[in-house]
């Protein structure tokens, strides 16, 4: 099958299966997401969520964050991954929006890996969702399903190469789309431990199957088995 085959099979898979597909992580403003997104580094969005409505209650916009210090914040995230890091880089970046960026989360990449904590992932997450431009951000969900099903070749060994081939073959319209297909697939279906091969609808075309199964490769109708999720932002489980 030809690469682009594979990838407008799977884009019609999920478009039929999980038309909705969005961000797990709860926020009010494009300065929250982006707090929300530093916050889930290593961590889960589930723990996230628990934490940030006091964070963002008392800490709402750019500017009240930027006022307090990182030993204040820390006792808001204190139960994330890497709280004293991650307290640091919170009021790092809200004081840099607060003087560069007139208080605004910039939409250009180059902008927003200026930002303390912010690296290409946590940027394309935010080019994304807030800005809808054609940002893949490539985490461990996207690596691993992007490798299983074949969407990538395995010389594509860092995040940044996996990035490229998911940008260059989906269409550019759903690549913030496709960027949750991938993660809330891997998050329910095609977990790392145990992947639901056998509920899983991609499951004919997809390289990790075929290769463990040998089964032959049909040449349509991948589409009779929808994913386990609701593709929405109320799943759960890891992240
Ligand atoms: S068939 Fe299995 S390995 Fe392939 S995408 Fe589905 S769950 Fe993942």
């Amino acid at each position: 099958m030809r690469k682009q085959e594979l990838y407008d099979r799977v884009t019609a898979y999920f478009e039929e299966a999980m038309p909705v597909a969005e961000t797990e992580l709860h926020y009010d403003n494009p300065f929250q997401l982006l707090v929300a997104v530093v916050l889930s580094a290593q961590c889960t969005d589930k723990r996230v969520n628990q934490i940030t409505p006091p964070l963002f209650h008392d800490f709402p916009i750019p500017e009240a964050m930027a006022a307090t210090t990182p030993e204040v914040i820390y006792e808001y995230i204190r139960s994330v991954s890497y709280p004293n890091s991650k307290a640091r880089h919170l009021v790092g970046l809200a004081r840099m929006l607060v003087k560069d960026y007139n208080s605004q989360v910039p939409s250009d990449l180059d902008e927003l890996i200026k930002l303390p904590g912010v690296g290409r992932k946590t940027a394309n997450v935010i080019q994304a969702v807030v800005f809808e431009k054609a940002a893949m951000a490539v985490d461990t969900h996207v690596f691993r399903v992007s490798h299983r099903i074949g969407l990538v070749p395995s010389t594509c060994t860092t995040p940044y190469s996996v990035e490229k081939q998911l940008v260059r073959y989906f269409p550019e319209a759903l690549i913030p789309k496709a960027h949750h297909w991938l993660i809330l697939h891997g998050r329910y279906v095609c977990t790392a431990r145990s992947p639901k091969c056998d509920a899983c609808g991609l499951k004919l075309i997809c390289r990790h199957y075929l290769n463990t199964h040998g089964h032959p490769r049909p040449e349509r109708n991948t589409k009779s088995e929808p994913p386990h999720t609701n593709g929405t932002a109320h799943g759960k489980g890891e992240k």
